[in-house]
């Protein structure tokens, strides 16, 4: 007997009749003898329109009140499944996240949760109870409820999970596991048994997302075991088969030596590369450069500097296409003229690629055979950054899915 919680999206809860199908999935786990806790999102759909009510009577919704609003998605959610579970003879009951309670910090939209109280929940639960409890939502200490950013569901199952030290915490989601690259540009992606958490941070944010990366940086922080599942399987296919499915997200630690060098290519289209040209190469000049454009809020990814001649040099960065017109007006109306550089260039048809795995700590070679392998395509690389376990290069977007192929393919990652 373990105790487990399981994570629902929005679609596998999109109708009363998928609804049915979730509680027949928890009363299977609950009769094999184990202790479930459930946490749902919101009906697929209902967060956003929710959020187009609040912006129906306020463009710019007050975060207090569009938190109010939000998060009642959730706890429609959790009634229907309580019920659903108590119309087929379970006990169960479901909880708000300030019932529990979830306490969070009150940064409204984006709140981070600051600790659970177990106590009820483990009641409950030694009562024989399922446990029911709202995704995406706790309470700040003036007992305000704040929601936890979109997609934060994931992080409540993840952080409830280990407040309760669950054995582990299943994600059931419409995709059945994380793949060594999005199969839609390589047909034999293949889906891995296992991530670590750290590969499944890189992978997440570069485009596979399938889970809320904060909810995976709280499963490395607490240790957590995590497995991204299907939920639309059979709900009543044998158990052993649905718990060993999926990708686990492990701990470096407790992989085995066999693994992979590389576990997968993350991309990302949507890239921008600036350069700021012939700027004077003395102290403070990359200060002066991205200062304006962190003050603007806006994200900076790869940079380089390079050799100055003649005690000049030129200064290269990429941000997200979506804000590159912004950081070139921040560049063209102040930095220019008080740099005194020479010119600024910009390039909005630019991708990101990456080879991600932690085995790159130990084996040496993996950046030459990326080379090799664009070379061999005859790929110009733009930009390049490392990481211990990631190595990123900036090309052309033109050859984006050919560069993602051709590395699936030389690192062998179709094969298990
Ligand atoms: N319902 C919320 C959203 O749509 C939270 C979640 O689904 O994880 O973002
Ligand atoms: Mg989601």
């Amino acid at each position: 007997m373990a105790l487990i919680v399981h994570k629902y999206g929005g679609t596998s809860m999109g109708s009363t009749d998928r609804i049915k199908n979730v509680a027949k999935r928890v009363a299977k786990w609950h009769d094999a003898g184990h202790q479930i806790v459930v946490v749902p999102s919101a009906m697929s759909g209902e967060t956003n329109r929710l959020i187009g009510l609040a912006k129906e009577i306020m463009p710019n919704p007050d975060p207090r009140e569009l938190d109010m609003i939000a998060s009642t998605g959730e706890q429609v959610s959790v009634g229907l499944l309580s019920m659903a579970l108590l119309a087929i003879g379970k006990q169960a009951v479901s909880y708000a996240g300030w019932q529990v309670a979830i306490k969070t910090d009150s940064a409204f939209t984006k709140a981070r949760i600051q600790s659970i109280d177990d106590a009820k929940v483990r009641g409950d639960l030694d009562a024989g109870k399922i446990v029911i409890i709202t995704g995406f939502q706790g309470v700040d200490e003036n007992d305000n409820i704040a929601t936890l950013g979109r997609g934060g569901s994931d992080t409540s199952a993840v952080a409830v999970a280990a407040a309760l030290k669950a054995a582990e915490c299943l994600i059931y989601t419409d995709v059945d596991g994380v793949y060594t690259t999005d199969p839609r540009v390589v047909s034999d992606a293949r889906r891995l048994k296992t991530v670590t958490f750290e590969e499944m941070l890189e992978l997440a944010s570069l485009g596979s997302k399938v889970l809320q990366s904060r909810s995976v940086e709280f499963a490395g922080n607490y240790r957590v075991p995590t497995r991204v599942l299907s939920s639309l399987t059979d709900p009543l296919m044998p158990l052993e088969e649905e718990a060993n499915s999926g990708t686990l997200i492990s701990f470096e630690e407790d992989t085995h030596m066999e693994q992979a060098v590389i576990s997968g290519i993350a991309f990302n289209r949507d890239e921008a590369k600036i350069t700021v040209l012939g700027v004077p190469d003395k102290p403070g000049i990359a200060y002066s450069i991205l200062g304006p454009i962190s003050d603007a809020n806006i994200e900076v990814d790869m940079i380089i500097q390079n050799q100055s001649v003649e005690g000049k040099t030129d200064f290269t960065f990429t941000v997200s296409r979506g804000e590159y017109a912004k950081a070139m007006d921040v560049l063209n109306n102040s930095v220019k003229a008080t740099l005194g550089a020479a010119s600024i260039l910009g390039d909005a048809k630019v991708s990101k690629v990456s080879v991600v795995g932690v085995g790159m700590r130990s084996h040496v070679g993996v950046a030459s055979q990326m080379f090799r392998t664009l070379s061999e395509e005859n790929i110009n690389i733009l930009m390049i950054s490392t990481s211990e376990i990631k190595i990123s290069v900036l090309i052309d977007e033109k050859y984006m899915e050919l560069a993602v192929r051709a590395l699936h393919k030389a690192f062998e990652l179709e094969k298990a």
